[in-house]
């Protein structure tokens, strides 16, 4: 275990006791997929969630603390984050089926599950209704914390009950109820910071081959589709109610517009892609460049997909 000299006392008494790795001024764009980012003070990966619960008790109460999981909604600025990140892909990693009955079963998956795994396991078990996942690149705990989802399919529609950690480090459920959901939105009603340690699944029993086929198929229509082989967040912007994004930004002539590294992509207009080193004021630049000229070209104002976090370097935050 590595551990900070300048900790105070009582703070480094409980890493000690921590079992996963703590790491310290830590690159993130090592952990985003737009492979941009400046250094976290400090970054955790846990050993499973009740290590997960002493790192956060040994925390400072007023350190700022973020969950990533494969940083694939995420934009971190090139100034980097004050405060603790807690990885949790490759970190909480349990799949199981919890129970199975004649016509449907209850996965339970931990946070820091692949979406695209979770979606797999349950087309290997005969549950069907979860294709979808398989092709957004991002964790379970990023998926119900975004209501990812594609193809008429939603994280939530699925996910029946959820167990939350707070900074205390206390462990809960809570069910489907206890969050306002919406198009790549999730609130919880009550007030307080938790984050997902996992979360149980309903899907329904049906043919796996016919499961396995279909995620085939939606991952050939992806490829046809998006800049796979090039790093990006995804799609950048919510889509507007009634039109698509994409349709917009194309329509303003901006597919192939570039700054720095960052460019909109010529395949699919709602990503931009990092082709040729961009930082991540690159990036945020050209997404305030789209959002300008699409308030101004059409009136309609795109709103960001894109989680922004972390501090501006050599500009005015
Ligand atoms: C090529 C590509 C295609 C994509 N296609 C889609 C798509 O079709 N549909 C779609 O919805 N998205 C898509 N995305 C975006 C992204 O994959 C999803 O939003 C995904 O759910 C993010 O998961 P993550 O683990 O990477 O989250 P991160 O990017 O790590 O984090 C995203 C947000 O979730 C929070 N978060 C992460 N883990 C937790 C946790 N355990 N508890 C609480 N908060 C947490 C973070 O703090 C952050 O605010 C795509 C991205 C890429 C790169």
């Amino acid at each position: 275990m590595c551990v900070n000299p300048d900790m105070p006392a009582d703070s480094r008494a409980a890493a000690q006791n921590l079992r996963g790795e703590l790491r310290f001024d830590e690159p993130m764009a090592k952990y985003t997929s737009w492979r941009v980012g400046g250094s976290a003070d400090q970054l955790y990966k846990p050993a499973d969630s009740q290590d997960m619960a002493t790192y956060l008790r040994s925390l400072p109460a007023d350190m700022p603390v973020i969950c990533v999981g494969l940083g694939s909604n995420l934009l971190v600025r090139d100034g980097g984050v004050r405060g603790a990140i807690i990885l949790l892909h490759g970190a909480l990693r349990e799949l199981r089926i919890q129970e199975l009955r004649d016509d449907y079963g209850l996965l339970y998956a931990e946070a820091g599950v692949a979406l695209p795994r979770l979606a797999r396991y349950a087309a290997q078990h005969n549950l069907v209704g979860g294709e979808f996942m398989a092709g957004i690149p991002g964790t379970v705990g990023g998926g119900l914390a975004m209501n990812a989802g594609c193809y008429g399919g939603e994280t939530w529609q699925l996910a029946v009950r959820a167990l939350t950690i707070n900074r205390q480090g206390q462990l809960r459920n809570r069910e489907r109820e206890d969050y306002e959901l919406d198009y790549r939105h999730v609130e919880l009603k009550a007030r307080g910071e938790e984050w997902f340690v996992g979360a149980w699944f309903v899907l329904s029993v049906g043919e796996g081959e016919v499961s396995r086929s279909a995620i085939k198929e939606l991952l050939q229509r992806r490829i046809a589709s998006q800049p796979l082989n090039q790093p990006s967040a995804g799609s950048v912007f919510r889509n507007p109610p009634g039109d698509y994004a994409a349709r917009l930004i194309e329509a303003c002539g901006l597919k192939g517009r570039r700054i720095g590294g960052a460019q909109v992509s010529t395949k699919h207009a709602n990503f931009i892609v990092n082709i040729a080193g961009a930082s991540a004021a690159d990036i945020e630049d050209l997404i305030d460049l789209v959002v300008e000229t699409v308030a101004r070209q059409t009136g309609v104002v795109l709103h960001c997909e894109v989680r922004i976090i972390g501090e501006r370097s050599g500009r005015s935050a």
